[in-house]
């Protein structure tokens, strides 16, 4: 039967980073009835679902975190450099109880439709329960509520245990548990190279199925000790300042010339110093043409590549993980390791290059490839997700005239500024196709306290609905695609272009300029009066 909806002003979808401050600031400063749906069994996103052997953030943990409350930034105690699945994932959870925006969010609620019925949206629960909302804002993130599961014939009647490094399950699949196990993990990005050192210390064998050789820099991780710890504490008004006015959303220096204007012996020392700096420093902090120039590319692709060399003492073993030359490095988001590379050389470890050899099938027993028969127990998907547009085409949204986002984005995605969809009233996408790229809880924060001023403005000017042009739609389609051509993110097929899921439209799926630039467009569009966005009353 369908019973009466329940009404709120926002219903919001998610309680990762970006729905707990999206909550926060609906409710505890604009006042309104707020319903956050989650459909895990507890807050955190992301950090709650990617719980793999390994999982570690790669963005430092000073900034990978919220800015809007000095006391929250200088009272939490980070632990390492580069923060653990369960330390981000504790400390949300104390975000979640600090600003009490428990009883606000409905656990084990998943959305399966939401619809815009000419004045309101209506939400549908998967329990039938239904919700009406002035506002919708989805906080669903870029990759962890769609992962992607290749369609390996067989898989389903593999008599071991198998899963998504995305959907890591709770129970027995511990590190522990894969102790003195035959385990296979497929794919080497972000998320296969965390896992595969770990799980190879303690995995009777560990068979790695490789498609792309990548590029991987090393983290340079360490844990924070009671100096430091101090002076990240004491140093919120410095990093928040440089956070925003940065390319990525993390404070950095890039170096503001092209490779080509040094001489070989001042780049490699340019790269030498970014390269012990760790992390994503050496794509991001670097020379300004690193990722528009093919040519300036080459070279730190070239000391990347040595680099791998350095550490890979089996020459076929090198061969097989140095990545192409026509690869540029940075055009698919960087990797970062801790002991990746040293891993093959242990005996425990084979590395099958499926790109020869390719999978043919999941057996009772193992993978079959074209040449062999690999013997497992376990099967680990490190297969990444369908980012971006993933999951929110999950949440079967219909707006004006019942037309489905699906239907709208068939062709690949079309918004404005990343946050709202012609012909969606009232819909905001935190950190949705066409935002920036770049630190993603820096990147959320500012699209909440942006959404907020909307509605606020709204809420003060008396007016009901707010939905972008399609002219602004175009206009800023438009901008995304220039930034895009310009540089060499398309080169490479990736996630952030849609190319690795069969049948996506290949499409960049982010505005290329810089966060900070990002930010004063934003500011500057609110500052007109919300230039191209039409209001109702
Ligand atoms: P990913 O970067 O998309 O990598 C997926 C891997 O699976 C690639 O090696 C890919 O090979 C392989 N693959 C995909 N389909 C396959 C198929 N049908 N057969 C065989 N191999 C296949 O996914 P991810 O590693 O989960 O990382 C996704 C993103 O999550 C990262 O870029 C990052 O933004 C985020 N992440 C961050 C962290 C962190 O903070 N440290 C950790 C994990 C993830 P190809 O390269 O040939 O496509």
């Amino acid at each position: 039967m369908d019973s009466s909806p329940e009404e709120f002003d926002a219903v919001v979808i998610g309680a990762g980073f970006a729905g707990l401050y999206m909550c926060h600031k609906l409710r505890d400063h604009l006042g309104l009835r707020v319903a956050v749906l989650e459909a895990e069994d507890g807050v955190g996103g992301t950090w709650r679902l990617n719980r793999y052997p390994g999982a570690r953030c790669d963005i430092e943990s000073f900034v990978y975190c919220y800015s809007f409350s000095r006391e929250l930034y200088e009272e939490w105690e980070w632990t390492s450099k580069y923060p653990a699945q369960e330390e981000i994932l504790r400390y949300l959870e104390h975000v979640a109880d600090r600003f009490d925006l428990r009883r606000s969010i409905r656990l084990g609620t998943r959305v399966t439709s939401a619809e815009f019925d000419g004045d309101q949206w209506r939400v549908t629960t998967a329990a039938g329960a239904h919700l009406r909302a002035r506002f919708l804002i989805t906080g669903v993130g870029l990759l962890a509520s769609a992962p992607f599961r290749p369609d390996f014939p067989g898989l389903e009647t593999f008599a071991g245990r198998w899963c998504h490094t995305g959907a890591w399950p709770r129970e027995g699949m511990e590190l522990e548990d894969l102790a003195g196990k035959r385990v296979g993990v497929i794919g080497t990005g972000s998320s296969g190279v965390q896992t595969i050192p770990v799980i190879a210390e303690v995995a009777e064998h560990l068979t790695v199925f490789q498609r792309t050789p990548q590029y991987a820099i090393p983290a340079q991780h360490h844990t924070i000790g009671p100096d430091e710890l101090r002076r990240l504490r004491h140093s919120y008004d410095e990093v928040w300042e440089q956070a925003h006015s940065s390319l990525g959303g993390f404070p950095c220096d890039p170096i503001p010339r092209s490779v080509l204007d040094d001489t070989p012996e001042q780049r490699t020392a340019e790269f030498e110093r970014l390269w012990q700096r760790g992390g994503l420093h050496f794509v991001l902090a670097t020379y300004q043409d690193l990722l528009f120039d093919i040519r300036a590319n080459q070279h730190a692709a070239d000391f990347a590549r040595d680099k791998i060399a350095e550490r890979v003492r089996d020459p076929r073993m090198l061969e097989l993980l140095l990545p192409p030359k026509d690869l540029p490095i940075g055009a698919k988001r960087p990797i970062i390791e801790t002991g990746y590379f040293e891993t093959y050389d242990r005996d425990n470890v084979a590395l099958i290059d499926i790109r020869a050899d390719p999978i043919v099938e999941v057996t009772p027993t193992g993978i079959r490839t074209e040449n062999d028969h690999h013997d497992l127990d376990v099967i680990v998907l490190a297969t990444g997700f369908d980012a971006v547009t993933g999951p929110l085409l999950r949440l079967n949204i219909s707006g004006r005239d019942g037309v489905a986002l699906s239907e709208q984005w068939a062709q690949g995605p079309a918004s404005y500024l990343g946050l709202a969809i012609s012909g969606f009233p009232n819909l905001f996408t935190i950190t949705g196709p066409g935002s920036t790229f770049g630190n993603i809880p820096v990147v959320a924060e500012h699209h909440i306290d942006w959404i907020s001023d909307l509605i606020g403005h709204m809420l003060d000017t008396g007016y009901a609905r707010v939905e972008a042009t399609p002219e602004a739609q175009q206009e800023w389609t438009a901008t995304m695609a220039r930034l895009a051509a310009k540089s060499l993110i398309p080169l490479a097929d990736s996630w952030s272009t849609g190319a690795n899921i069969p049948g996506k439209p290949r499409t960049v799926l982010f505005y290329l300029g810089a966060y900070s630039t990002y930010r004063k467009r934003c500011d500057a569009i609110a500052a007109e009066g919300y230039r191209g966005f039409v209001f109702e009353r």
